[in-house]
């Protein structure tokens, strides 16, 4: 571990964000999130925030099939769906509809391109019941801009499912969220926060 490293958060000292996390989160639905390489050093990253939070988050990284083979023997024993907006997605609406059923759900993490590209090079994931969002919330996480403009970070979209989907309270995954956003401010100059 680098020296400049939380032991705890894993977050570099000057970002540490062990005074946003709040009590564990018992989500009854397993929160499955599948990382491109690439996310994995990504600072802003918000993934590595729902493994702080949640007591039930499992993070698999990787690109091509061959590096999901875990995972994908994981979705052949139990009950997994993929929260993704394909053609056959179901829309998740509140008091869920069939969600109860499922052991887990796969977040496709990173940015809209990355996750669009690991679907892609992932057929087995077409073959998973899905699901999306009715409406589109507004994203309060502002420091990775995206061009759609209400796309939700990784974090966001495993809350709001757990928020239809699970009965557990996922407010504490918001404020450990607003406190990452936070304490990321505090490095930006002035003019690049002025932007955002
Ligand atoms: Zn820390």
């Amino acid at each position: 571990m680098k020296r400049n490293t939380c032991s705890a958060c894993q977050f570099p000292l000057n970002t540490c964000v062990c005074s946003y996390i709040g009590p564990m989160i018992e989500n009854a639905i397993d929160i499955i999130v599948m990382q491109h390489p690439s996310e994995v050093k990504v600072a802003k990253n918000t993934a590595k925030l729902l493994s702080l939070q949640l007591s039930n988050v499992t993070i698999y990284i990787g690109e091509n099939e061959s590096d999901f083979n875990a995972l994908r023997t994981r979705c052949a024993d139990q009950r997994v769906a993929l929260l993704y907006p394909n053609d056959q997605a179901h829309t998740l609406i509140s008091n869920n509809n069939g969600t109860v059923k499922l052991d887990a759900i796969i977040v496709l993490d990173g940015t809209w391109k990355k996750a669009t590209k690991l679907y892609q090079l992932n057929q087995w994931l077409h073959a998973l019941p899905s699901f999306k969002f009715d409406t589109c919330h507004a994203s309060e996480y502002t420091i990775r801009k995206s061009k759609h403009k209400y796309s939700l970070s990784t974090l966001e979209a495993a809350a709001q499912f757990l928020d239809i989907a699970d009965s557990c309270d996922t407010s504490a995954l918001y404020q450990l969220q607003a406190g990452m956003v936070k304490e990321q401010m505090k490095l930006m100059p002035a003019d690049v926060k002025a932007r955002y």
